[in-house]
């Protein structure tokens, strides 16, 4: 391509996204006024049919941009920290947690929203409703800071339901091995198999400056989820083998702390939101705020610097 072409296409999108940019907050702008023009019947006294009429007349927003705005900014209204980060980051920064802040939690979500991607905190509100479950509490906000930090994902369901799409002939090799014992009891006996079979083929781990993960041991962890995140109840496929211990503290890669997440999950362990993040994944739960005396929360704030730049 000649430079000049090169030029040319890198001031048109250099043009393209600062235009779209601008654009999208003077969007911003109009939907922070939709609910005073809502009250006030505006849109009528201007001779609008509806405001769904006057928002995609004057500002070509489509019905749902105008449902989803009048929506959250309901919510929001009377929580002067949830405002806050609407100002800051657009409506959509706290559209996860428009539901769940209460005037006594907006707070605590507010500084959520204001620190996470959209998808982590989506997948964070997601994993503390379902400690909130279990731990059957309140919205009080003290208490879900009690419980949630001891309560596992799983500690009310005694037992569990899975359909299974296998062959007839594993079918009548199961119900065989099962005999007059219970699915349970054979499940239990094939999972401790398994991992002694994997505990057995466990490399060592590796002490170096390298990033790389070694590949028996990058093949022995994903052998532990066939592939999947480790995070209790998540079925995504991994994206990221995290350091549970972090790699720039131990400049090690060990099999016992290495563990396959899913985005959204490492990011949450990279805010220091995973409680027991160093025992088994079958034992994290989410947890209210990071332990900001840990020597890893030096680390993910580093981390968290650096990938803004990125
Ligand atoms: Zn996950």
């Amino acid at each position: 391509m000649e430079i000049t072409d090169k030029i040319l296409e890198k001031n048109l999108h250099e043009r393209f996204k600062k235009y779209g940019k601008n654009a999208r907050e003077w969007i911003e702008k109009c939907k922070l006024l939709l609910p005073e023009i809502a009250r006030r019947e505006i849109w009528q006294k201007r001779g609008f049919s509806s405001i769904y009429e006057y928002a995609a007349k004057l500002a070509g927003m489509s019905k749902n941009t105008v449902d989803d705005a009048l929506r959250i900014l309901k919510r929001a209204e009377n929580k002067p920290e949830l405002m806050r980060v609407i100002k800051e980051k657009g409506i959509g920064a706290i559209r996860p947690v428009a539901a769940i802040a209460t005037t006594e939690t907006s707070a605590f979500w507010a500084e959520k929203a204001s620190e996470m991607s959209i998808h982590a905190l989506e997948t964070y509100v997601k994993e503390f409703k379902k400690a909130d479950l279990q731990a059957k509490i309140t919205s009080d906000f003290r208490h879900v800071t009690e419980y949630s930090q001891n309560q596992n994902l799983f500690p009310e369901i005694k037992t569990e339901t899975i359909q299974m799409e296998i062959n007839p002939k594993t079918a009548d090799e199961l119900r065989k091995l099962k005999g007059s014992g219970n699915w349970d009891e054979l499940m239990q006996k094939f999972i401790e198999l398994y991992k002694e079979k994997l505990e057995a083929e466990k490399p060592a781990a590796v002490q170096t400056d390298s990033r790389y993960v070694p590949a028996a041991i990058e093949r022995y962890v994903l052998a532990k989820t066939n592939n999947t995140c480790a995070f209790p109840g998540c079925a995504k496929p991994y994206e990221i083998l995290h350091h549970t211990k972090r790699y720039a503290l131990t400049h090690a890669h060990d099999p016992d702390s290495l563990v396959p997440l899913c985005l959204a999950h490492e990011r949450l362990a990279h805010l220091g939101l995973i409680e027991n993040e160093e025992k088994q994944p079958a034992e994290w739960c989410v947890r209210v705020a990071p332990d900001k005396s840990d020597k890893k929360y030096k680390i993910d704030q580093l981390v968290a610097r650096h990938r803004l730049a990125a």
